[in-house]
């Protein structure tokens, strides 16, 4: 069954959060929701 993760906000803590959960389990469905036009890429 598929594991969904859902982060609210695209400053900089949602994509590092994404990255890490990603690291910890590559089969993890993630989509970021940024209210704004930009997200950011750092991460
Ligand atoms: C004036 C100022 C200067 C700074 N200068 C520096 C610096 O030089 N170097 C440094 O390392 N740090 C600096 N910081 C600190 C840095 O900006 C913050 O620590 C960092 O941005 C926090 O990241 P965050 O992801 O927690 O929050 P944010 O960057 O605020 O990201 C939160 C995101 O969530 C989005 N969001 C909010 N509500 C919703 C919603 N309901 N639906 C969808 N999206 C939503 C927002 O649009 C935003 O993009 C500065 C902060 C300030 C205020």
């Amino acid at each position: 069954m598929a594991k969904n993760l859902v982060i609210i906000g695209g400053g900089a803590a949602g994509p590092s959060v994404a990255a890490e959960a990603k690291r910890g389990d590559p089969s993890l469905n993630i989509t970021i929701v940024e209210q704004g036009e930009h997200v950011s890429y750092a991460a």
